[in-house]
């Protein structure tokens, strides 16, 4: 018998095997199967689902659509029914109003020998009305003492499983009788892991009753308040991971330290701002601005929705390095792109005297030896560029900020890279336009510090956005006509998610001669770009239309970054249906940014499922970039967002980053308060968390970042 929980602490370390009912084969299949090697694992094995098996039906109230019942009577025969391949065997089930069959296709042999007739069993499972005939096909069958007996009759829990288990005979059942032996050894006693002021403050079960509970509900309330426990347990210890994280980089990464805003910030920002900045703007440059002048190593994400301005703030903060004395640089994932921010930012750069230049893959050999040996010598304060910018023969003299656009495009690894090029890191800020919902960017960047704009700035027009069927693409080829009269020019994309799929491609060669016979030159010049071809001549034909010399580009998802026309004013998508929300928002973005009337029409076919017709209508109606992602979130889980995979936030055993969204965020709001009361987690209050995060085996860096 267990005597004190440190004892059952050692205890929990047992491999699977050794555990009463379980042995060498079952311990085998549980860890291939469900990764269980120890008691431990088997305790956070959490049910799926429950089912409430409080309830008791009658034979004579069923209905066609009950899904799960329960009903007490007894076999009162069997029959064997020859069916097209082999037979099944039928027991007529009796209570005292009626009677319904139950059915079996397999394991006959063994149900005539184990079942009797005439005795009380407890039965449960889904009826279908068969032949006007209520039938329960493989039934749970417990005998009526048995039942009585068990521990877990009300609410039942349902673990996860797998066809592999099943085969092996480890059924629900099997595991919700190991479970109740593991408690038994264990007393049911368990370490507490939270401290007490938690536990009171909000009002938490202990983790023992928590985990009685979880596995053996005694009713729903207490049930719902195990489930509670648990999860903020779990979201807890993230987030103290990931706050953890984020307090050693700064303890341990120096940052140069921007004492001033000086000359070129305070003349750009008096005489030659062409508007006056957003709220959020605001906001976002003090947030950037106190982090740089910290003597911590700024590692900040910047979030903003297409056309939120986040370039303005980029060139800004790029001011107040300059004003520091050092240089600053600002990289962009594709050519385009970093042509376009270079083109943008110059003139600004030209009005208040800063140094700028433009480094791409495809700037000649003597205008990069020049452009190094600025870099070099620290004649040059920006430079703008691509990946070119990573290569070792790029040096700076003292770089003090790197700004990167888009970052979903630049692993980490470049990102390290980038910093190594100078004795201490710049600082760091990541920009990207796609919106990652709040609680899941709290969960992956927990480590980073996150910027919003969440304003766009005013007087924008908001992009009209309609979804129309394939049936309809007269009007809508009329609908360019009248927009090209206007002087408007506009975007077709086509669906090339693999650029390897040949009929992704026919479609696109296909669409585009669709549209040059109901455009004919010479009165219309269409554009085409796709991945396949060489980026010279991409480039040849995006100038084209960056310059307005052709009316329609026809493109696939390449465009989908960054790209700015103002006198496109039409985002047609083909086959919408094939594209997810984030990347519909995006190519969205293209348009609306100028100061006419943009629409976005997404074209599908008639044929839609519901996720589709969900995601078609989620555009029609919202245009906030994180609502949409949120949408996105709940129809695609996290597994397919950005940043998700390290993060460990899928491999969570209990909470649902989706559906609890509330609960994060008081977990963080504890773990943050927890560390800013004691950030190396020595005050004997909060030896339980000390403890837990110990064995958790995630001391090791608070060790170092102690000594
Ligand atoms: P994104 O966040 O998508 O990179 P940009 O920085 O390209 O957006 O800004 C989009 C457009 O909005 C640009 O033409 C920019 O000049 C303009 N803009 C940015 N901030 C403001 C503002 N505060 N008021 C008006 N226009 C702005
Ligand atoms: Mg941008």
């Amino acid at each position: 018998m267990i005597k004190n929980s440190s004892n059952t602490a050692t205890i929990l370390q047992t491999p699977i095997d050794y555990l009463k009912g379980v042995g060498p084969s079952r311990a085998e299949v549980l860890r291939k199967e469900l990764g269980i090697n120890t008691f431990q694992d088997l305790i956070n094995l959490f049910p799926n689902r429950y089912i409430d098996r409080t309830r008791f039906y009658k034979t004579a109230d069923l209905q066609p659509s009950n899904a799960e019942v329960q009903i007490i009577g007894q076999i009162t025969g069997f029959k064997e029914i020859a069916q097209k391949r082999g037979k099944r065997l039928v027991a007529t089930f009796r209570d005292d109003l009626g009677f319904i069959e139950l059915v079996w296709f397999r394991g006959h042999k063994w149900i005539r020998e184990h079942l009797k007739t005439h005795t009380d069993y407890v039965i449960f499972g889904k009826v279908n009305l068969f032949n006007s005939v209520f039938t329960m096909p493989h039934p749970d069958i417990e005998l009526k003492t048995n039942y009585d007996k068990s521990l877990s009759k009300a609410i039942q829990p349902i673990y996860p499983s797998t066809e592999k288990l099943s085969n092996r005979g480890i059924s629900n059942r099997v595991i919700c009788k190991v479970m109740e032996q593991l408690f038994l050894q264990l007393n049911g006693r368990f370490e507490e892991s939270l401290s007490s002021e938690i536990l009171e403050h909000q009002r938490l079960i202990s983790k023992s009753e928590a985990l009685l509970n979880i596995h053996f509900p005694k009713n729903q309330n207490l049930l719902s308040r195990s489930q509670f426990r648990l999860k903020f347990e779990e979201l807890f210890y993230i987030q103290l991971q990931l706050i953890l994280k984020n307090i050693i980089h700064k303890s341990k990464i120096k940052g140069y330290r921007f004492e001033t805003v000086g000359d070129y910030f305070n003349t750009f920002y008096n005489k030659h701002l062409p508007f006056e900045l957003t709220n959020a703007q605001k906001r976002v440059l003090k947030e950037i601005r106190i982090d740089m002048g910290s003597n911590a190593q700024m590692n900040r994400l910047l979030q903003g929705d297409v056309g939120s301005g986040k370039t303005i703030v980029a060139l800004m903060s790029m001011f107040i390095a300059i004003d520091n004395d050092f240089q600053s640089t600002l990289m962009a994932p594709t050519e385009i792109l970093a042509f376009q921010h270079y083109n943008g930012l110059k003139p600004f750069c030209d009005l208040i005297g800063v140094k700028i230049a433009l480094l791409t893959g495809s700037s000649k050999i003597a205008a990069r030896r020049v452009i190094h040996e600025q870099l070099e010598s620290g004649e040059l304060q920006i430079i703008v560029g691509t990946h070119a910018l990573l290569e070792d023969k790029v040096k700076f003299k003292n770089l003090g900020l790197a700004i990167i656009d888009e970052q979903h495009r630049f692993g980490v690894a470049q990102r390290s890279k980038l910093w190594k090029k100078n004795d201490s890191p710049p600082h760091i800020l990541v920009m990207t336009a796609t919106p990652i919902p709040r609680t899941l960017a709290m969960s992956v960047y927990g480590d980073l510090d996150i910027s919003v704009i969440d304003e766009l700035p005013a007087g924008r027009k908001p992009i009209k956005t309609v979804h129309r069927y394939d049936t309809n693409r007269l009007k809508v080829i009329g609908f360019i006509r009248e927009e090209i009269a206007k002087g408007r020019q506009i975007y077709i994309v086509y669906p090339l998610i693999n650029e390897s799929e040949s009929l992704d491609f026919k479609d696109l060669m296909d669409g585009y001669e669709g549209i040059v016979r109901d455009f004919p030159m010479p009165k219309y010049q269409v554009s085409m770009v796709h991945g396949q071809m060489k980026p010279a001549d991409k480039e040849f034909e995006m100038q084209r239309f960056v310059k307005g010399e052709t009316h329609i580009m026809v493109a696939t998802t390449v465009i989908e970054v960054g790209v700015n026309v103002p006198n496109a004013s039409v985002m047609i998508i083909e086959s919408a249906e094939r594209f997810g929300l984030s990347q519909l928002h995006q190519l969205r973005g293209r348009v609306g940014r100028g100061s006419e009337q943009s629409y976005c029409i997404l074209m599908t076919s008639h044929k839609l499922g519901e996720n589709s017709k969900t995601r078609m209508q989620t555009m029609v109606h919202s245009s906030d970039g994180f609502e949409i992602a949120e949408v996105d979130l709940r129809l695609r889980g996290p597994g397919d967002m950005m940043g998700t995979q390290q993060s460990g936030i899928l491999e969570l055993k209990i909470a649902n980053i989706v559906k609890d969204k509330d609960i994060l965020s008081l977990a963080r709001h504890w773990a943050k308060k927890v560390l800013v009361a004691d950030p190396k987690l020595s005050d004997p209050k909060h030896q339980p968390i000390t403890q837990t995060y110990i064995k958790m085996g995630k001391y090791k860096n608070i060790w170092n970042y102690i000594s």
